[in-house]
């Protein structure tokens, strides 16, 4: 068997936030094996990376389905983009904005480092898509989430690796309170609340206090993005764009 020579289900890059969990309900509601891959670059945020088996493990309880569509989830340690990296995110900086227009969270290369190893596993696991929460409508302008970014990767990594994997990115036109909304379309009320208490979003790394939206320092532009999101899906205001 090779890997591109069926459809062998899905990789979903995994982080434990919001996004990348409801991506993994949307793979599982459409692929027959879903597995998952996380990456520890020595993120400020690490505690994202030890909640992840309990939403994996919650998504499982949800659903009978899920539970056998779920297969590994593989963790992969980046440090390597640490050493390589001078970022809010990967130290202790004040989190600002940069004078290119970008905030200093943005760690130049990360989603395409991500995808090419995630399209290495994926290759060796016999998986033919990459399911990842890259995001253009509600985003802190990072050049490396763009839809176009994602096109132009995808077809580097068919011509590299002479495979027909495909990436997709089911939340690129979706806004905070849609991401919400797209949940509760999945799994119900009982997914949203696995989100809102499980998942990890903060990039201060602050889970002291469970607020309506969930855990986090409520300051940092993870958290506001996230706690505007979710005032956004409770009233209701979540058809437009
Ligand atoms: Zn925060």
């Amino acid at each position: 068997m090779t890997a591109s020579s069926n459809h062998g289900g899905a990789l979903v890059l995994f982080s434990g936030g919001q996004d990348s969990t409801t991506c993994v309900a949307w793979a599982l509601q459409r692929y027959a094996r879903v597995e998952t891959v996380g990456f520890d670059y020595g993120q400020r945020h690490a505690i994202e990376l030890t909640v992840r088996p309990q939403v994996l493990a919650g998504l499982r309880a949800l659903n009978e389905g899920w539970d056998t569509r779920l297969g590994a989830d593989h963790m992969i340690d980046l440090a390597v983009l640490g050493q390589i990296s001078d970022t809010a995110l990967t130290s202790d900086a004040e989190i600002a904005m940069q004078a290119n227009g970008l905030p200093n969270t943005f760690v130049p290369g990360r989603n395409l480092l991500f995808l090419t190893l995630a399209a290495a596993l994926a290759y060796r696991r016999g998986l033919d898509v990459l399911v990842g929460g890259m995001c253009e409508t509600d985003y802190s302008g990072y050049p490396d989430c763009r839809e176009e970014t994602m096109r132009a990767m995808e077809t580097a990594l068919k011509l590299g690796m002479a495979s027909g994997i495909a990436i997709e990115t089911p939340l690129m036109w979706l806004d905070k309170g849609q991401t919400w909304a797209l949940a509760e379309s999945l799994g119900g009320a009982s997914l949203v609340e696995l989100v809102r208490t499980q998942t990890h979003t903060c990039y201060l790394g602050e889970r002291g206090a469970l607020h309506d939206w969930g855990y986090g320092c409520g300051q940092c532009p993870a958290c506001e993005l996230r706690a505007r999101g979710y005032g956004a899906y409770r009233a209701g205001d979540t058809a437009g764009g």
